[in-house]
């Protein structure tokens, strides 16, 4: 298979993918180490897993500058590659979360039970190229922390960091034994989910659909986090210019192509006058990362069908009456940018409204009352994330508590993601399953079997019961 790069377009890279065969034998192989996985309980996992994250630390550069050709961004602002290798961080959190499989006791009148977690055996984690590393390393950590033996397929389309990451797990042969990397794309996926016994998957809605049907076919479980069109709500309160930069940054960080960036604004029309001038200001003084790498805030598209899908947004947009007041263009250097593209007179009618743009569009919409901001935001298929900014955070809060979505940050746009230790689900289309976050992002792995114990032989017939079928009394 080939990898296009995204900042110079070309096809670089080439790499053999891992036929269905191949798949067969390292699941056998992973099933057979799982149960001295599990064996080495919390403590000897925690002292494999910190041991990986050495080896990562020791490679870093290595890993983010295979990230950087996979992504086609270093992000001087926000240092996106430069973040994606903090598998410390997540191992940190993951036990900080976790439970050792302890016997939970509940003593009845005559009955013993000892509750034992079992993790799934084998945990297949299929993920998307927008963050490869560390997208496929978020569910990998607490399946492993939990027990499970992992096995990942990353994006076809960012295929460069695997190569890194093999290279470091050979140096903690224990971690290799029970988490291997595959390499290819929506067939072996496919494939994938017909080996394991529990799927994460994190992708979009179209392939999460199948992934949720082909999981269902087998009766396994399935974590879905998909597709968002995350709305930011500005109250009248909020203060119009941050609320504005807050709103660029939300929707332009990693170039939009983030499942929780800001894809929709509304705001109240008090202030949106002000507010649009604001955004107007700010999104023109962004610059995207062409000739220099390191330099500008906005990246490429790493997906390049994903430069149409902007493109095809902004044109249907203008098509029906909307107004582009920066960027709107899809700029090609080999790979191709889009700057920040502030629209107004947009309305639900339009794409860029309701379809998951995932590029650095800012539509931004009034409302007359905070009644109407909650329809509007509410009128959405997704239901990922979704921010407000208030004056009076308890004003925030009970707009947030009206919202359709699995997280809702108020006075901070666009980080509920990051907060390992608050469970968030995603709702209605923006996925499915238990929470990747907290401690059922942990606990997920595992099922609960009860073992009930009675008093000894004397006791291995219910006393009623014999009674009835014995004496018919
Ligand atoms: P995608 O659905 O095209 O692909 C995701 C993964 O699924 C890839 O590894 C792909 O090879 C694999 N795949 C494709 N067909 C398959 C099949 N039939 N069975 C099994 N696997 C299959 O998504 P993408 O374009 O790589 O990623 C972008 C999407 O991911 C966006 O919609 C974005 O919102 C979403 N995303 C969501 C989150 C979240 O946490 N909710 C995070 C990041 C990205």
């Amino acid at each position: 298979m080939k990898a296009r790069n995204p900042y110079t377009g070309e096809i670089d890279y080439e790499f053999p993918p891992t036929s269905p065969a191949e798949l067969g034998t390292i699941c056998t192989r992973l099933r057979e180490a799982q149960p001295g996985w599990q064996r080495r309980g919390l403590e000897g996992r925690a002292k494999v897993l910190r041991k990986f994250a050495a080896a990562v630390a020791r490679h870093r550069d290595e890993l983010i500058e295979s990230i950087v050709r996979d992504t086609g961004r270093y992000g001087i602002s926000v240092r996106e590659a430069a973040l994606e290798p903090v598998i410390e961080r997540e191992i940190a959190a993951a036990f900080e979360f976790a439970r050792e499989e302890t016997l939970g006791e509940t003593e009845l009148a005559d009955v013993v039970n000892r509750r034992q977690l079992a993790s799934y055996v084998l945990v297949g984690n299929i993920t998307p190229w927008n963050f490869p590393c560390s997208m496929a390393f978020l569910d990998t950590i607490p399946a492993l922390v939990a027990g499970s033996a992992v096995v990942v397929k990353p994006s076809e389309v960012t295929p460069r960091f695997i190569d890194v990451v093999e290279r470091i797990l050979a140096d903690v042969p224990e971690l290799a034994e029970v988490l291997a990397f595959v390499r290819g794309g929506g067939l072996l996926g496919a494939e994938l989910i017909s080996q394991v016994d529990y799927v994460c998957f994190t992708g979009s809605v179209e392939t999460g659909r199948k992934v949720y049907r082909a999981a269902a076919e087998r009766f396994i479980p399935a974590s879905l986090e998909l597709g968002g069109k995350d709305p930011l709500v500005v109250l009248a309160g909020a203060d119009p210019v941050k609320a504005a930069a807050s709103a660029v940054v939300g929707s332009c960080i990693a170039s939009g192509q983030i499942c929780t960036a800001l894809e929709r604004i509304y705001v109240a029309e008090e202030s949106y006058d002000e507010f649009v001038a604001a955004a107007v200001a700010c999104a023109g003084r962004v610059e995207i990362n062409y000739p220099d790498i390191r330099k500008g805030f906005i990246g490429p598209f790493i997906l390049e069908r994903q430069a149409d899908t902007v493109r095809q947004h902004i044109e249907d947009a203008v098509g029906r009456g909307a107004e582009v007041h920066t960027g709107g263009e899809i700029i090609d250097h080999g790979g191709k940018w889009c700057l920040p593209t502030v629209l107004t007179n947009v309305d639900h009618s339009m794409k860029v409204m309701r379809e998951e743009s995932f590029g650095p569009l800012i539509p931004i919409m009034p409302f007359s009352s905070s009644g109407e901001a909650v329809r509007l935001a509410n009128d959405s298929e997704y239901g990922l994330t979704a921010s407000v900014l208030a004056g009076d955070p308890e004003e925030g809060e009970e707009v947030a508590r009206a919202l359709n979505a699995g997280g809702v940050s108020v006075n901070r746009p666009g980080i509920t993601l990051m907060v390992r230790g608050i469970e968030q689900d995603a709702w209605n289309a923006s996925g499915l399953g238990k929470n990747r976050m907290g401690r059922e992002g942990i606990r997920r792995f595992s099922r609960s079997k009860a073992i009930m114990t009675y008093g000894g032989p004397d006791d291995a017939v219910a006393p009623a019961l014999a009674r009835q079928v014995f004496t018919g009394s």
